[in-house]
């Protein structure tokens, strides 16, 4: 498994931009999801889905099982998997009666449409590919009993004489394979019809792998044990003399082995969940982090914990109110900032105790931390939530009825009020399409604005209030929908609808894109009517961050992980330092 290479400059672990779900599998995934959540009894693929166990395991429990036949079935539903079937199985499953979802891939349905063209004419068909893999299985029902397989090159010579012939590939085939092969097949049949139908997800992946290679000491491959593309990858990286771990999941990782290597690169099959990628991204800097000594290692650990308790975000919304008062032109106080604060942080905490279904598919640091001292959170988040709720009411009666409400409507969004029903298919405020994000941004307005505007002495300009109010809102909304392109998978997972899955990736960033120039609009509209102070110009820096992050996530520099949530939420601190300075100065 393991090979040595001269290791050389400084450490460091690169994450292949190709790695994870094809996006193939993303569209089957999607269909599983959509189909499990709108059914009502189990759904059933012909076939394991993708060959991954983690993944099969999080489809089981949504209810969606594999079998190797599912033609057995008498009633129910059925998905075809991206690796597609013969039109007889087809025809079977159809004769039976049940419910198709085809998640054949197009790319792989396009291959089965060039056999069957070139059958229909009386060619025979040769796939270059694995022979029993099930997608060479589907095509070969394709070439009407006239398809041979072949692997290898010595194969061609075995091949029948045959008058008209159509080669294709394997849409995962290893490209150098594919080429030694199809100069065999030219020097034995000349007017062979040939279309190289590897696909481009694959080819990139392959190409990626190569020079990856080329800037790391160890590549680790994770993926399925059964995934020929995983297996592919692997191989294709050994012969170029790179260390190779191929593994499965993180606890595969051989802690001896990694601290051998100072550049490590991280790819993974089509069928590898982003979430399994992180994992082993996090064990391999754990590794590195517990060798630099006690001190480093709890260095790194407090700053993790600092970012996943939510104490960060908590912080965050402290610094927020305060820049909130000065835009809406009453004195900023440390009381309602800390209330603030202490709201955040316990909503924050108590929601995520709640659900930690959904944070184990999207943020798996966050449910490692949270299953380990969920208890210890969940005392501490409750001592936060009386705290405020005291402060509040020290500050005015006005301010602990504004927390009261913030916080029953924190709690009540999770909460099942309704049960599920064929007609009722709301149960909680969280299952409200895309209301996640609009709750967040009421919660973080109400008490880093209404609540500290209500209780400041003298008199408060509700017009600029309001316009402190949208602005708050709207922060929170940018990085609450942010996180909902970045978890989109794991929220089709959970059947949860966010504005991503109504709207798309693409259609998301736009609207994000249109939401902050809209807020740096607004900011500048207000200022310039006079409705509010000069401080609103300065916040155009704060919209300035806020365009950094989002292109930033774009290029994929802060995707995931610690450093999303660190440069995500840090717009908050960054906007109350802006404040903070405004202060000093002016
Ligand atoms: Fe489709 Fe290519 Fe992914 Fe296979 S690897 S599912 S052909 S995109």
């Amino acid at each position: 498994m393991w090979h040595n290479r001269k290791m050389s400059g400084k450490e460091e672990i690169k994450i292949a931009r190709t790695a994870g779900f094809c996006w193939g599998v993303k569209r089957a995934m999607d269909i599983a999801m959509d189909t499990a959540n709108n059914a009502d009894g189990p759904v059933y693929t012909h076939g394991p889905l993708i060959h991954n166990p983690q993944v099969i395991e999080t489809l089981e429990g949504k209810d969606i099982f594999a079998l190797e036949d599912a033609t057995t079935l008498d009633h129910g539903t059925v998905i075809i998997r991206t690796h597609g079937v013969t039109p007889q199985v087809r025809r079977r499953l159809k004769e039976k009666g049940l419910t198709i979802n085809d998640a054949t891939c197009p790319l792989v349905a396009k291959v089965q449409g060039i056999i069957k063209k070139h059958a229909a004419k009386g060619f025979s068909t040769i796939i270059i590919g694995d022979l029993g893999h099930a997608e060479v299985v589907g095509l070969l029902g394709f070439a009407d009993g006239k398809g041979h397989v072949v692997a290898r090159v010595e194969e061609v010579a075995g091949l029948p004489q045959m008058d008209s012939v159509c080669v294709v590939a394997q849409t995962t085939c290893d490209i150098t394979k594919y080429k030694a092969i199809v100069e065999a097949i030219q020097a034995r049949f000349p007017n062979a019809d040939i279309t190289n139908t590897i696909c481009d997800a694959t080819d990139e992946r392959q190409n990626e792998v190569l020079r990856l290679a080329g800037e790391v000491d160890l590549l680790i491959v994770v993926g399925g044990k059964s995934s020929a593309n995983t297996a592919r990858l692997a191989a294709i990286a050994r012969e170029t003399g790179v260390g190779v771990s191929l593994v499965e999941t993180e606890t595969e990782l051989d802690p001896a082995e990694i601290l051998k290597y100072q550049r490590i690169g991280i790819t993974a099959g089509a069928s590898t969940p982003t979430w399994m990628i992180e994992r082993v991204r996090d064990r391999v800097a754990g590794i590195r982090e517990g060798r630099k000594g006690p001190a480093r290692g709890l260095l790194a650990r407090l700053a993790e914990a600092w970012v996943v308790s939510n104490l960060h975000l908590g912080a965050g919304a402290g610094l927020l109110t305060l820049a909130n008062a000065m835009l809406a032109g009453y004195e900023p106080g440390w009381r309602p900032a800390a209330v603030a604060a202490m709201y955040i942080f316990s909503m924050h905490v108590l929601n995520q105790l709640n659900d930690l279904q959904t944070f184990k598919h999207n943020e798996p640091e966050k449910t490692r931390f949270y299953q380990r001292w969920g208890r210890l959170m969940g005392v501490l988040a409750g001592l936060s939530a009386v705290m405020g709720l005291a402060l509040a009411a020290y500050l005015d009666a006005s301010a602990a009825l504004i927390y009261t409400m913030a916080t029953f409507m924190g709690l009540a969004y999770t909460v099942k009020w309704f049960p599920k029903t064929r007609i009722i298919r709301i149960h909680r405020l969280k299952d409200i399409p895309a209301s996640k994000d609009i709750f967040a941004g009421l919660g973080w307005a109400a008490v880093t604005v209404a609540m500290p505007a209500m209780s400041a002495p003298g008199d408060v300009s509700f017009p600029a209030a309001a316009v402190a109010f949208v602005f708050a809102f709207t922060m929170v909304y940018i990085r609450s929908v942010l996180s909902d392109i970045r978890d989109i998978r794991g929220d089709r997972v959970v059947g949860r609808e966010t504005i991503p899955i109504l709207i798309g990736i693409t259609g998301s960033k736009t609207f994000l894109a249109m939401v902050t120039t809209g807020l740096a609009c607004m900011l500048v509209s207000a200022a310039y009517s006079g409705l509010v102070g000069p401080f609103a110009y300065a916040l155009l820096l704060s919209i300035g961050y806020t365009a950094m992050y989002l292109w930033l996530y774009h290029r994929r520099t802060i995707d995931r992980g610690l450093a999303f949530d660190l440069v995500v939420d840090g717009v908050f601190h960054f906007t109350g330092l802006l404040a903070i300075t405004w202060l000093l100065i002016s």
